[in-house]
């Protein structure tokens, strides 16, 4: 895109800072019960859902775990069978050898530290095996006690086109979001980034003529008079 168009687009949309709250309002709006997709009941399984959707879809986490948490239901349980059979239990969701290290690593340190608990800040999940900051942050943010602002690949490539960030790297967009969304929408924002990017703002094909934020987006395809 030449470097004047760019220019022209962000001065017809304006600074980000004046953007983020009519950014954030038009999508509640527009998707009031935007939210996690992975199912889950307690707060083992948000964390065990998180873990397996590593590098597959949450449909295919959800069609794994509803059979799983049926037979997994304690930390003891991830620890009570061979090695084996729970590599056969989650093999669907793929990378099963690595997955089920982290999950029977997490689950010790789960009941040797923490009570058989899921803890609840970034720090303490960051101990967990296999637990990154990725999953940390999303399973903090799922039990109320956001910290950061979950950036996966929607989130990255949304809050590239809204312009409300330059970078690449995840961590250096997480820091430019934090700045940016009221904390109290660190939990709630991602989810809104993702559904809009599911529906609307699609990686190839972006449906700017049908979206919300049209007139809030430098990167916006249609003309707003
Ligand atoms: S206007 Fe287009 S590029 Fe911008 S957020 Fe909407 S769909 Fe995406």
């Amino acid at each position: 895109m030449p470097r004047s168009y760019v220019h022209e687009a962000r001065r017809r949309v304006g600074p980000k800072r004046a953007r983020i709250r009519p950014i954030i309002e038009r999508l509640r709006a527009e998707y009031p019960d935007a939210k996690i997709a992975l199912h889950y009941r307690t707060d083992l399984e948000l964390l065990v859902s998180v873990m397996l959707s590593a590098q597959t879809t949450d449909v295919n986490v959800n069609r794994v775990t509803e059979r799983l948490f049926e037979k997994y239901k304690r930390p003891e349980d991830y620890l009570a069978v061979p090695q084996e059979e729970l590599e056969r239990d989650i093999y669907a969701t793929g990378f099963f050898r690595q997955k089920t290290k982290s999950l029977r690593g997490t689950m010790r340190v789960l009941l040797e530290e923490f009570d058989g608990r899921v803890p609840r800040t970034i720090p303490e999940l960051l101990r967990l095996p296999g637990v990154a900051r990725k999953t940390a942050n999303v399973v903090a943010a799922e039990l109320g006690n956001p910290q950061g602002v979950v950036v996966d690949t929607h989130v990255r490539r949304l809050s590239q086109r809204l312009g409300l960030t330059k970078h690449e790297d995840p961590v250096k967009i997480e820091r430019d979001l934090a700045k940016l969304v009221p904390r109290a929408d660190w939990g709630r924002f991602p989810h809104l980034l993702i559904w809009h990017g599911r529906r609307i703002c699609d990686a190839r094909r972006p449906l700017c003529e049908e979206c919300v934020l049209a007139g809030l987006c430098p990167s916006s395809r249609i003309e707003i008079v």
